[in-house]
């Protein structure tokens, strides 16, 4: 099969476009012809590396990737050959307490690596087969579009997972996301306006507000130039300060708490702003605040989150897709954060 692999980390460069042997379906396993795959921020990462990374050489990236069923391993029934699906990335034990109490996105035991997310520690997407165990698919409907499937799968299910499982998010709140621009952000737009809740978007760009307001942001607020945002957010909720604040970038905590009002729930699924900063405690008790942190979601919240993207409600933002063989470029640009919406990558037809 063609894949894109890379023998170490480093820049876009290290990544080849090859012919690498098509994996086995082992017990348990289903083999997917991939047809499309979609980037996300954690390939760039896996690809850069990270102190006490271990990989098994060559390396695929690729968390999203949707395609159809072609061979299937020992004990899978639930499968045919020629069905089309859609992967979901997270690779639970399906075994440990966790698993079976429906926590299977990795809450898991301390230290444990019985989880993994696919791409980043096992081999992933980015090649015209991958082997997946037969729990972690779920079926597209006709007519749907493989690359708007693939394009959904980690995005959603994330924003989902955080909002609505782990935030509780409630039809008439408020929640400020904080950036326009990140997968996860603009699935988390169209996730609270589905819940029913008034939307805040902070970012900085004319377009990339533009596709926040498309998405059904209520309210705009530029960075670049309200750099104090959170006075914004105060001054836009009558003093009140927003129910939920959606804070990927971590580094923006003390003014996500100063958005937040007393009482409120700040989200986190990832840290795009750097791992360590200060926050002043103060805030946390004296707000009687509450941060909540969760990553990828369950089985259940991928099935809940796929029947809505396919049934329109949550609709996937395509920026733009590259063939497979130019996995480089589609890095390069979202590298630079020029995207607008998902990259995805065309593996075969
Ligand atoms: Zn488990």
């Amino acid at each position: 099969m063609k894949a894109v692999l890379f023998h170490k980390h480093g820049d876009p460069h290290v990544l080849e476009y090859t012919d690498f042997s098509t994996p086995e379906p082992g017990p348990a396993q289903v083999l997917v012809r991939i047809q499309a795959a979609a980037l996300n921020r954690v390939d760039l990462w896996t690809r850069q590396g990270w102190p006490g990374i271990k990989l098994k050489y060559p390396h695929i990236p690729g968390a999203d990737g949707a395609g159809e069923v072609v061979a299937l391993g020992p004990g899978v029934t639930r499968w045919t050959v020629g069905e089309r699906v859609v992967i979901n990335a997270n690779l639970g034990c399906g075994e440990c307490e966790f698993c079976l109490a429906g926590q299977d996105n990795g809450v898991g035991k301390a230290n444990s690596r019985d989880w993994h997310l696919l791409g980043e520690t096992v081999r992933g997407t980015y090649a015209g087969y991958v082997s997946v165990p037969a729990r972690n698919l779920y079926p597209i409907p006709d007519g749907f579009d493989v690359h708007a499937a693939a394009a959904a799968g980690l995005v959603y299910h994330t924003a989902w997972h955080s909002l609505i499982t782990r935030g509780n998010l409630q039809a008439g709140e408020s929640v400020l996301i904080v950036g326009a621009s990140g997968g996860v952000n603009t699935a988390s737009i169209q996730v609270a306006r589905l819940a029913g809740a008034q939307v805040f978007v902070v970012g900085s760009g004319v377009e990339k507000l533009k596709l926040a307001e498309a998405l059904g942001a209520d309210y705009l607020i530029d960075r670049s130039k309200d750099e104090n945002w959170s006075k914004v957010i105060y001054q836009l909720t009558n003093k009140r300060g927003v129910d939920v604040v959606v804070d990927n970038v971590g580094t923006t905590f003390p003014l996500s708490f100063r958005a937040a009002r007393k009482g409120g729930r700040i989200l986190t699924v990832g840290n795009t702003g750097g791992a360590k900063f200060e926050i002043d405690n103060r805030f946390l008790f004296g707000k009687h605040l509450s941060v909540i942190g969760s990553s990828m979601g369950t089985l259940k919240d991928f099935a809940t989150v796929m029947d809505l993207v396919f049934a329109g409600k949550l609709k996937p933002v395509i920026d733009h897709t590259f063939p497979l063989s130019e996995a480089r470029a589609a890095h390069e640009r979202l590298e630079r954060g020029e995207q607008l919406g998902k990259i995805t990558l065309a593996v075969s037809d």
